[in-house]
């Protein structure tokens, strides 16, 4: 399993990291919109996963 943690609290846990950056992309433009208008790149998120 992988997993993401926002800074905000948010925590995600998917099988694969593909779905988890779908997951944190929604996330982020749902709630993060005024730090990150334009999202956040599949990179920077990748980064941000671990092994769960
Ligand atoms: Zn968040």
């Amino acid at each position: 399993m992988k997993k993401i943690n926002c800074p905000c609290g948010f925590e995600a846990k998917t099988h694969t990291a593909d779905e988890l950056v779908k997951i944190t992309q929604l996330h982020v433009q749902e709630v993060h919109k005024q730090d990150h208008p334009q999202g956040l790149p599949r990179e920077q998120i990748l980064q941000m996963i671990t092994d769960a």
